[in-house]
């Protein structure tokens, strides 16, 4: 099989895009621990972009990256892409954020997850944006899922990231909406063994 380096060093994120992708036919792994790329970009597609590219050309393999964060309408956006830089720990980000709302009526909000596949020369093969529109709760719900899950509610569900199973958040996650349009296209783009 042909590899593919995950440019992560979370291991968590390896094995959520191995089930993404299974199937596929690419044999995905973790990129080199020392290899750090510096996220410079201006949106979720430029960092990915640069993730992707810049692993793939370090280690002459085919890579993917992504890049995802929380993007608040009445905030202009924030916190974007500093989402996961917003606090120090999750609940504190989260009480920043409904601080920085405090009663707003306007809540709405998208998760959007930036997806690149590189090819082993830096170049760019496919690239795609999944999105989830929802709102921002007055308070937190729910235990499952991290970061700001418990305060991301979406209303065809009724129910917050952090109430929903995995396969519903799966279903209707940024993340999942991002891979599910790049299956097929990497699936065909997969070199024959
Ligand atoms: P990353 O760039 O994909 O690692 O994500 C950046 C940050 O966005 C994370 O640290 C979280 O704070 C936030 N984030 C991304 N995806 C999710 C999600 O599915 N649920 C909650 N928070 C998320």
């Amino acid at each position: 099989m042909t590899q593919l380096v995950v440019a992560t060093g979370n291991p968590g994120k390896l094995k959520e895009m191995q089930s993404y992708l299974e199937g596929s036919g690419w044999e995905l792994t973790l990129k080199p621990a020392e290899l750090d790329v510096e996220e410079t970009g201006t949106t979720f597609l430029e960092n990915a972009r640069l993730k992707a590219s810049q692993v793939a050309i370090a280690t002459g393999q085919w890579a993917i990256a992504d890049d995802s964060g929380l993007a608040v309408d009445a905030l202009d956006g924030a916190p974007g892409l500093y989402s996961a830089r917003y606090g120090k720990t999750d609940q504190e980000r989260i009480e920043k954020l409904l601080a920085a709302l405090g009663d707003r009526g306007d809540r709405s909000a998208a998760f959007i997850c930036a997806l690149v596949l590189s090819r082993p020369d830096g170049s760019v093969a496919l690239e795609t944006e999944g999105r989830c529109p929802g709102e921002i709760t007055r308070a937190p719900a729910g235990s499952g899922g991290f970061g700001y899950d418990p305060i991301f509610y979406v209303p065809e569900t009724g129910l917050t990231f952090a109430e929903m199973d995995k396969d519903q958040k799966r279903k209707l996650g940024h993340r999942g909406r991002a891979f599910e349009k790049i299956l097929q296209p990497i699936q065909d783009l997969c070199p024959a063994p």
